[in-house]
């Protein structure tokens, strides 16, 4: 990161002054098949306010607060648990624990996708082995146009999907999916 005055997090004052740096490792996304870390310089900037010397980093768009996986990293699990086989797959594919995967699923499906009240007009329905409450299937909605996962549902048995869709699809016009129901 360029070195930019920050302003202090405890008196506001504003700051360009660099107190030290630390490395640290972080997860990142597979690149040609190969996994990689990016090895990030994190500059630490110290409050020049004589009555505060407060010390903190700068703020970066690489990598959240307390986490060890990139932003990109992140984002790239979400989609992938989208197309994704199951768990399993997912996790063995990014280098990481198939527990690490449910997490993020378990973030995806109860934070993100919550909000969806009313579908769009184009969905795409799919099935996913995610081994989820007891149901090996799981039925995911998703926005295809934009790439976002809206809803993923507990099983994959025609009455969840109907009730599901009776109560938050009147919008839909086009529906794109593997999915069979009659
Ligand atoms: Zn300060």
């Amino acid at each position: 990161m360029g070195r930019v005055p920050h302003r202090c997090p405890k008196c506001g004052q504003t700051t360009g002054c660099v107190h030290d740096y630390r490395v640290q490792k972080i997860k990142h996304t597979q690149i040609f098949s190969r996994r990689t870390a990016i090895f990030y310089r994190k500059r630490r900037y110290v409050c020049k306010n004589k009555d505060c010397g407060k010390r903190f980093y700068e703020e970066n768009s690489i990598v959240e607060r307390y986490q060890r996986q990139s932003v990109e990293f992140n984002q790239s699990i979400g989609i992938e648990l989208i197309h994704g086989k199951n768990f399993k797959d997912v996790a063995s594919r990014f280098g990481t624990s198939p527990t690490t995967v449910m997490r993020h699923f378990d973030k995806i499906s109860s934070s993100m996708l919550k909000e969806t009240n009313q579908l769009p007009e184009v969905i795409a329905i799919d099935e996913y082995k995610g081994d989820a409450g007891g149901e090996k299937y799981q039925t995911v909605i998703a926005d295809p146009i934009h790439r976002k996962p809206l809803e993923i549902l507990i099983d994959r048995k025609k009455d969840t999907l109907v009730a599901y869709l009776k109560e938050h699809g009147a919008n839909i016009k086009l529906v794109y999916g593997t999915y069979i129901t009659t």
